[in-house]
């Protein structure tokens, strides 16, 4: 609401109020000398009490409508001055008692209008005051409208003195309450000021909370959620209304090892989301005090799925180079003598004829074994392969080979192929390709134990490149597993040396492309490959 408003609304109700008890006072007086109510010597009393209150209802309805509020205050002011002046001078001009309401009115300026309200009001009461004195001076007096009775008019000496003591009183008091009126209005608009810029900066805090980009919430001292801003929502994927006043570790498990801390710069926790994903979310806690008093904790976090996978690849990535260092060195060092022994066995096995059946079968054994220890040397080496021999080829080609001559190896006559294939020409070494096929769909028949149905699929993908699924019916990848399988070393399976995917990944990687996988236990495993 406007201030200005207010004081004039505080000023008609100032105005009424004054009007009955000054007036009402004065006609009483009367009455009990007069004895009688209906003196006409009263009448002009009533006529004013009237006029009083009819200014004051038609100045309540115009305060609604008026747009220039300060053009009607002035106007209030000068009709105020106008009604003083008739009261004192129906209560004995220069004699009057009621000399004082100018003074009232004089206030009342200052209050609505400043330093500017208080002296317009003052030099109005000067003038009319002073005329009214003259006219009682000069005799033109009408003093038959008066109440009072006709006033010997004192000296010229003493009427000037007077008129000079109300007119220096005047404008004092329009000094005094201009001064105070205007302190108090600058204190007004300061706490104004001051109550703005508070309201502003809770709604920029509040802001704040809800566009950063971290999470962020508070529990109360049982640890139960109270606030949860945009971001938390975002990560978790849960509304507040679903966590409010919830414990945080019906919400968050992992804040059970907390065990209630109020304090922690730095945490980490999963997080499993309604739709069973998994994410890891850094955090930090930090006590929450209100008046000093401790009121719970507020928890920021921050999704690192992502960066933990980026940190794990990072990591396996070390791991397969150190490895590759290592197998350039081993590689050759054993397949030479590898190639020795084989070579002798099949030498020595074509010369003895009269080699018993079981000797035969020993040194089968040997050559067998040796042939797989060959292919496992074969396997190594494609981590210290420097940098693909890259060739324009097509990947369906090479599908359709590795197939065949898996094939002519294994026993597929239960494997159901489907084959999706788009004939796309693409810049790879097709010897290493060739091996990221074989492994896959080794592993594929490997997981249905030679029964199911294998899924090649090959196409285009929006962003000019080619994607490759294998997918198999078999037994499926436990979650617990994870990207471990890419590992070096990792396998489940008895006879397994676990370096097939490690392979397939290091050749990905090589060729600027990614390996994923999704696998349902028990219903089988996709593995896309991007290039
Ligand atoms: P290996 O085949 O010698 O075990 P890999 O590196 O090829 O080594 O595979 C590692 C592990 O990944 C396997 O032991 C197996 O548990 C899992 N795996 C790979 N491919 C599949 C698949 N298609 N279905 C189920 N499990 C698989």
């Amino acid at each position: 609401m406007e201030p200005l408003k207010d004081r004039i609304k505080i000023l008609i109700a100032f105005r009424l109020l004054l009007t009955l008890i000054f007036l009402g006072a004065t006609v009483w007086i009367h009455y009990r000398e007069l004895k009688s109510a209906l003196q006409p010597a009263l009448y002009p009393f009533y006529g004013i009490i009237v006029i009083v209150c009819l200014l004051t209802i038609a100045y309540s309805f115009l305060l609604k409508r008026v747009r220039r509020l300060d053009v009607f205050a002035y106007f209030q002011l000068f009709a105020d001055v106008s009604i003083i002046t008739m009261v004192v001078f129906l209560t004995g001009g220069v004699e009057s008692p009621l000399l004082f309401l100018y003074i009232l009115a004089i206030i009342g300026g200052s209050m609505l209008l400043g330093r500017s309200g208080g002296f317009a009001v003052s030099s109005i009461s000067s003038l009319s005051y002073g005329l009214l004195v003259d006219l009682q001076f000069y005799g033109l007096f009408p003093w038959s409208l008066a109440m009072a009775p006709s006033v010997e008019m004192p000296n010229s000496t003493t009427t000037l003195y007077n008129l000079f003591i109300a007119i220096t009183a005047f404008f004092t008091v329009a000094l005094l309450s201009g001064y105070l009126a205007e302190r108090v209005r600058r204190m007004e608009t300061e706490l104004d000021a001051a109550k703005v810029d508070y309201e502003r900066l809770e709604s920029l805090s509040r802001n704040i909370i809800e566009n950063i980009g971290s999470g962020i919430m508070t529990i109360d001292r049982d640890g139960r959620i109270t606030s949860f801003n945009r971001a938390a929502e975002r990560i978790t994927g849960l509304s507040f209304e679903e966590v409010y006043l919830k414990g945080i570790e019906e919400v968050f498990p992992d804040f059970r090892e907390m065990e209630g801390k109020r304090s922690l710069p730095r945490g980490e926790m999963v997080f499993r989301g309604k739709g069973g994903e998994e994410l890891f979310l850094g955090f930090s806690i930090s006590p929450l005090k209100e008046g000093g008093e401790e009121r719970g904790a507020v928890i920021i976090f921050q999704d690192m799925t992502q960066l933990k996978k980026m940190e794990e690849e990072a990591r396996r990535n070390d791991r397969l180079r150190a490895l590759g260092e290592l197998a350039a060195g081993m590689a050759h060092e054993i397949r030479n003598p590898l190639a020795s022994i084989s070579g002798s066995i099949q030498v020595l096995k074509e010369d003895l004829k009269g080699l018993n059946e079981e000797d035969r079968h020993l040194m089968d054994i040997i050559l067998t074994e040796a042939e797989r220890l060959n292919n496992l040397i074969a396997d190594f080496l494609v981590f210290a392969r420097p940098a693909p021999k890259k060739k324009g080829v097509s990947l369906k080609a090479l599908a359709e080979e590795t197939l065949e001559l898996l094939c002519s190896r294994r026993d597929l006559k239960d494997v159901k192929v489907v084959k999706e294939m788009e004939d796309i020409r693409v810049f790879v070494d097709p010897e290493q390709m060739r091996q990221v096929f074989w492994n896959l769909f080794l592993n594929a028949i490997e997981a249905m134990d030679g029964r199911g149905i294998l899924r090649v699929g090959i196409r285009r993908n929006g962003r000019g490149g080619a994607e490759i699924t294998v997918s198999d019916t078999g037994k499926g990848i436990k979650r617990e597993y994870g990207e471990k399988i890419f590992d070096p070393f990792f396998t489940t399976k008895d006879m397994g040396i676990g370096v097939g995917l490690s392979v397939v990944h290091r050749i990905i990687e090589g060729h600027n492309g990614s390996i994923t996988f999704e696998s349902k236990e028990g219903e089988g495993t996709t593995f896309r490959i991007t290039l």
